[in-house]
């Protein structure tokens, strides 16, 4: 999934963007028709050469990639910057395949960003647990606020290039609870005014009665402080589990209230290792454009569509059509809103 070059991502994502916005029905009818052309011809290529497993191409880093660039403590936003969102990666050796592919991801997402929302900025903490030895250090690992442009995407993936996944931390829980507190404590400045906190994790905080072994956190923060700070310092906060246990997973659902439960908390743990990681980043996007609204979910999963059809994931292999089409339709059940739009969105997806 990492495999264009954000140029083509940006290319691409900024003329659907014209043509889906297009207050000219014409315009509109005919992208709708040139989708279809493009994803019949992706179809039957799929069909005649399927990707394979281990063949993905280098990325050409040269655009990206930029030392100077690199920017590992969150300061606060720019001036003028109305709305942020906050990205709380588990950065822990059990979810390194995850933490990994969304540090590879980084043009994917900044090139979509840029398109839906161009003028708020995004920071990262990349997050694992406390030592619990005597050092009792805690892997904390930034990258500040940027914008999702040519300039914030060499932060972002530079930064995150650099960030190492640390293997200690001897129990399973993770220091979430200090995460969030941190969050919380960011310095936003003046201007900004919509705030949204993400969570990407397998595993619970401390004592949210884990299954697991459990060493609690030696700072003595509790959770439920943390997120009760979360829920006064930000607009929205939502949890993408990626669990392997059935146990963990069931356990992350107290991350959630009761009645946000069923659209707030995405649960991948079903799936496997391979498909959580192909999900995880566009899950996130999805949860950015359902802020936006109705229009923009519509906009995003007809260039995921689109894009899984034209640079298909070699895990999915012979069977990526089928594959997007429900991976697609399973973001359905987490919208709120007039089902009658809801369904004309989804059906002008799959051309
Ligand atoms: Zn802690």
């Amino acid at each position: 999934m990492s495999g264009g070059s954000r140029d083509s991502y940006c290319k691409r994502a900024s003329e659907r963007s014209r043509s889906y916005y297009s207050g000219d029905a014409a315009a509109r009818s005919r992208a709708q028709d040139q989708r279809r052309r493009d994803n019949e011809a992706a179809r039957a290529r799929i069909r005649r050469d399927p990707p394979r497993q281990h063949h993905r191409p280098q990325r050409d880093e040269s655009e990206v990639l930029d030392q100077s660039a690199v920017k590992r403590r969150i300061t606060r936003p720019a001036p003028g910057v109305t709305s942020v969102d906050v990205f709380i990666i588990d950065n822990t050796a059990s979810n390194r395949q995850i933490s990994m592919h969304i540090k590879a991801s980084t043009g994917w997402l900044t090139s979509t960003l840029d398109t839906m929302t161009p003028k708020s900025q995004m920071a990262f903490l990349f997050w694992s647990d406390h030592e619990h030895t005597e050092r009792d250090a805690t892997m904390r690992e930034d990258i500040d606020f940027a914008f999702p442009n040519k300039e914030g995407a060499k932060t972002i993936y530079s930064t995150a290039k650099s960030i190492r996944c640390p293997t200690y931390g001897n129990d399973h829980p993770e220091a979430f609870e200090c995460a969030l507190k941190a969050a919380c404590e960011i310095d936003f400045g003046p201007d900004v005014v919509e705030k949204h906190l993400y969570l990407i994790s397998d595993e619970v905080a401390h004592g949210m009665n884990s299954p697991m072994t459990d060493r609690g956190c030696p700072r003595r923060v509790n959770w439920r402080d943390s997120l009760a700070s979360v829920h006064k310092t930000f607009d929205t906060f939502e949890v993408i589990g990626v669990a392997a246990r059935r146990a963990t997973a069931e356990c992350q659902r107290q991350f959630i209230a009761e009645d946000r439960l069923k659209y707030d908390f995405i649960d991948l743990s079903h799936l496997s290792l391979k498909h959580r990681q192909g999900l995880v980043m566009n899950t996130l996007l999805f949860l950015v454009a359902r802020h936006q609204g109705l229009q923009s979910v519509g906009f995003f999963l007809q260039l995921l569509h689109d894009k899984w059809l034209s640079d298909p994931d070699p895990s999915f292999g012979r069977d990526t059509a089928s594959f997007a089409k429900k991976r697609i339709l399973e973001f359905k059940k987490y919208l709120e809103g007039d089902e009658r739009e809801i369904d004309k969105i989804f059906e002008a997806i799959f051309v």
